[in-house]
Parts: C-alpha cells; sequence; structure tokens
C-alpha cells in the first residue's frame, strides 16, 4: 500500500543497532559496565523517547542509573513547551560541569523538543561547551552513531537538522513500567496553534502502520501489560497519510479485539478531529477506558480562533453533549491557557463558564507562555502578568472544587481499578477513567484488576477499602 509518509529503510537500522554492538564490544573488552542516566522533561511523548534511548543505550552495553553523578553517559530529553521548563534544562545542564568535572568520561547530549529550536542550540554551543551532543527528535534513532562518533572521535557533535519528519519501526525499548506501557501510534502535528512550538520542532503528522502497532500491542498485552496509552499529538488524526483506510476509530477497534484483560487510553485528543463515531467506538468496547482528554484551551471563540484552533465553543460543547449521552460515566479531563494575548476579562469568564458547564473531573491548567518563533508570541499582550496570575487563582480554585465534588460522589461506590504499585504503607490502584485511589492491601496484588470499595475523598484522589 502507499504511503506519503517517510520509513527509515530496514538497513539504515541495522546499521544503528551494528554501531550498537561495537560499542558493547569496546565497554566490554575493558570490563566496564558503563553507567547511563537519562532525564526526562515534558509529556508521554518524551517518556516513550525515552524508552528508545534506554533501549539503545542498554543495547550498547550500559547500565541505568537513577542520578546524573557518576554516569558515562547523561541524556536531558527536554520539552520546550514552556518557558519555565527550558529554564529548568538550562539550569540543570549547568549543574553537570560538576558531575563531569568528578567524572571526566562522562558525555553529556540534549535531546527532544528544546534540541530542535535554532536559538537553543547556538546557546549550547555558546555558553555549555561541557555538552558533547545535541540531537533533535528526527535523529532519536540515529543515536548510536552519534554516540560512537563523541566516544571515539572526541568532538561535539549537531544532529538538529530542521526534518518534516520520517518513522523509524523497531527501535528497542527499554520500558519503566511492565504493567503499563506507551505506545507511539503517530508523531508530529500538522495544526500549528498559533501558542505551540511542537510542529515546528516535531515535523508534520505521520502514522505508525496499523500492523506495527497491532504487533506491538499484542506483545505488550501477552508479557502481562494491563493498560496501554496510545499516544500522538492528535491521535483523531491518525492513518491520514497512510492510505490504508483506517482511521483512529478503526485502529482502537482492532486493538480492543486482541485477547485479554486490558485498558486502552489515548492522548491526545483534538476537538476539530475527533466527533461522534470516535465517542461511539469508545461506548462499544469495554476495554476502551472511558476516559477523555480533549483539550479546549479557551471558553471563548473569539480566543479560539487567535489560537487558530478551529473550533469554536458551541462546536467543543456540542462534543461533550454527545460523548457524555454515550458515555454517561466518562471521565473527562482537559488543558486551558489562561492569559492568551488580548484575552479580555469577558473572554475569562467565558472560559470559567464553560468548565461550570462541562464540569471536568481534572484540568491541566497554564498561564500562557510566549515560545519564541510561534506567531502568539509577536502578538500584542496588554494584560499584565498579574491579571493573568488573578485569573489563574479564580480559574484553579473553581476546579478544585468541581473535582472535589466528583470525587465525593464515588464515596459509597464500588469500583473496578487496576492495582499499579506502592505509596507508603497502601497501594494505590487507578479507575477505568484514571482516578487515583488508595487502599490498604497486599503488594503481590500489584497487577490485577479488583473491585474496591470507596470510602473516602478529596480533590486529587480516593481513598477505600476491599470489601
Ligand atoms: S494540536 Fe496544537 S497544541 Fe497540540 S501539538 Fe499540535 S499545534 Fe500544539
Amino acid at each position: 500500500m502507499g504511503s506519503k509518509t517517510k520509513f527509515i529503510p530496514q538497513n539504515e537500522l541495522d546499521h544503528q543497532l551494528d554501531l550498537c554492538n561495537h560499542i558493547h564490544a569496546f565497554w566490554h573488552e575493558q570490563n566496564i559496565t558503563p553507567l547511563a542516566y537519562v532525564e526526562t522533561y515534558g509529556c508521554q511523548q518524551n517518556e516513550a523517547d525515552s524508552e528508545r534511548i534506554r533501549g539503545l543505550l542498554s543495547q550498547c552495553g550500559y547500565a541505568m542509573t537513577d542520578c546524573a553523578e557518576g554516569a558515562d553517559v547523561v541524556v536531558m530529553n527536554t520539552c520546550a513547551i514552556r518557558e519555565h521548563a527550558e529554564q529548568r534544562v538550562f539550569g540543570n545542564l549547568g549543574a553537570l560541569t560538576h558531575t563531569k568535572r568528578r567524572h571526566p568520561r562522562q558525555k553529556i547530549f540534549l535531546c527532544g523538543c528544546m534540541a530542535g529550536q535554532t536559538h537553543v542550540v547556538e546557546r549550547i554551543k555558546k555558553s555549555f561547551p561541557h555538552v558533547d551532543g545535541v540531537f533533535s527528535t528526527h535523529h532519536l534513532w540515529r543515536f548510536p552513531e552519534i554516540l560512537k562518533r563523541v566516544l571515539f572521535v572526541g568532538k561535539r557533535i549537531y544532529f538538529t537538522e530542521d526534518e518534516t519528519g520520517s518513522i523509524a519501526e523497531g527501535l528497542p525499548q527499554l520500558r519503566d513500567n511492565g504493567l503499563k506501557a506507551w505506545v507511539s501510534i503517530m508523531y508530529g502535528c500538522n495544526n500549528f496553534c498559533t501558542y505551540c512550538i511542537v510542529p515546528y520542532v516535531r515535523g508534520r503528522e505521520r502514522s505508525r502502520k496499523s500492523e506495527d502497532i497491532l504487533r506491538e500491542c499484542r506483545e505488550l498485552i501477552a508479557s502481562g501489560v494491563r493498560e496501554i496509552t496510545l499516544l500522538g499529538q492528535n491521535v483523531n488524526s491518525y492513518g491520514k497519510d497512510l492510505d490504508e483506510g483506517l482511521d483512529f476509530s478503526d485502529l482502537l477497534s482492532k486493538i480492543a479485539a486482541i485477547e485479554g484483560d486490558f485498558w486502552i487510553r489515548f492522548m491526545t485528543s483534538h476537538p476539530r478531529d475527533a466527533g461522534k463515531k470516535l465517542f461511539d467506538t469508545m461506548a462499544a468496547h469495554p476495554k476502551i477506558a472511558k476516559q477523555l482528554h480533549l483539550p479546549f484551551q479557551s471558553g471563548s471563540s473569539r480566543v479560539l480562533k487567535a489560537m487558530n484552533r478551529h473550533y469554536d465553543r458551541p462546536h467543543y460543547l456540542s462534543l461533550i453533549d454527545y460523548a457524555k449521552e454515550v458515555m454517561p460515566s466518562l471521565v473527562l479531563t482537559s488543558d486551558v491557557i489562561v492569559g492568551f494575548p488580548g484575552e479580555t476579562e469577558e473572554e475569562f469568564e467565558e472560559t470559567l463558564s464553560l468548565i461550570e458547564t462541562v464540569r471536568y473531573d481534572a484540568l491541566f491548567t497554564f498561564i500562557f507562555s510566549p515560545r519564541q518563533g510561534t506567531p502568539a508570541a509577536s502578538m500584542d499582550d496588554p494584560t499584565p502578568k498579574e491579571e493573568k496570575n488573578r485569573r489563574f487563582d479564580r480559574l484553579c480554585a473553581l476546579q478544585n472544587s468541581i473535582s472535589e465534588q466528583i470525587h465525593e460522589a464515588y464515596v459509597g461506590k464500588t469500583v473496578r481499578c487496576l492495582v499499579d504499585g506502592t505509596d507508603k504503607d497502601l497501594l494505590t490502584a487507578r479507575t477505568e477513567g484514571g482516578r487515583l485511589v488508595r487502599f490498604p492491601g497486599d503488594p503481590a496484588w500489584i497487577g490485577q484488576f479488583m473491585d474496591i470499595k470507596i470510602t473516602g475523598s478529596n480533590t486529587w484522589s480516593l481513598t477505600g477499602n476491599i470489601e
């Protein structure tokens, strides 16, 4: 079948895996097990990319460690979505001068979304001479080549050229968790929301072939994974570049048909592309968790237009109405930006009223952060910072009271949960909607689905008991 998406040829991927073997042999000959530390910032897509970086490092003979001190390789997988996150990375990168002084064979790499921005790369070149290599998300699959050149040639390396993007299948992955897995189904974004840097640093939308995704899901479920989260910047446009005649809803149905007891989640959805077919598919399959993260960003149609979101307030609310109609137990979460350039008090009130209408279980709330190179960064922004902070506090207070009320309504109910870990002397579990539950029990239960009676709640989580 045809495809507009570029797939990295197998021989080029095999070459990278050969380089892993060379590096492995280099350390083995010296009787050294080198250590690697990968620090991840930002979203789940970055978490999934870090699992690939760890997979490649593991093939190169590295054992993972949980701090930079004494590590032979440090990789900082960065996020560019907000100014604050970038400043944190620069601060932590600066601190690595000390770890490298104490351990001179340490090699330091910066990758992820920050590595796709020219001004960041220039700053690293000039002000961070202890950084050995920089590579953007497009070049992740070439990490063995980058590492080998840094190790054996000893020169600083920059693999940051702009690309529209490609797909590299079959890279090794070292997953953090045997119970829950991220599965990237597509990369990049075509939407160009005016505040967002992602399309510039992660390239255009490109989908993995469904057979590759299904094979990975089957393997994960056979290995004991109980929760799969499908990842993409805009999962609802999955498949448009592939000519497979399969959209995201069709893909969900195929994954839900795999035998086994598991939940499927996905993120992120875009209100422009999400619709009735998706919600009907979710409603029809018990294995698809009744949880929807549908960012609305603003309750004002004027602001949504300025954000280039391609939907308005009435359309967003009509989607929510339909989703709730076909899935009465649906847990809803969303992203919202406060203080977008030019947002008036009335427009902010529209955001509050949308939150009151929808009644989200939880919100991810952000104050607008201008990103160099995006249209919104040069928009007129007369609202003072203090005013934006005041709006932000009002919005958080409203959402917290809604979350608290929604959580209170769980008390007395028995809900099916996946037991996923411990927190001090309690077990932790997640409801189908992704709500956190703490309860007393036996750590041997981790990995099981269990019915938990909810006995208490607060804004953020629930408590319960096994009856
Ligand atoms: S949909 Fe908009 S906000 Fe989301 S990644 Fe794409 S450009 Fe950024």
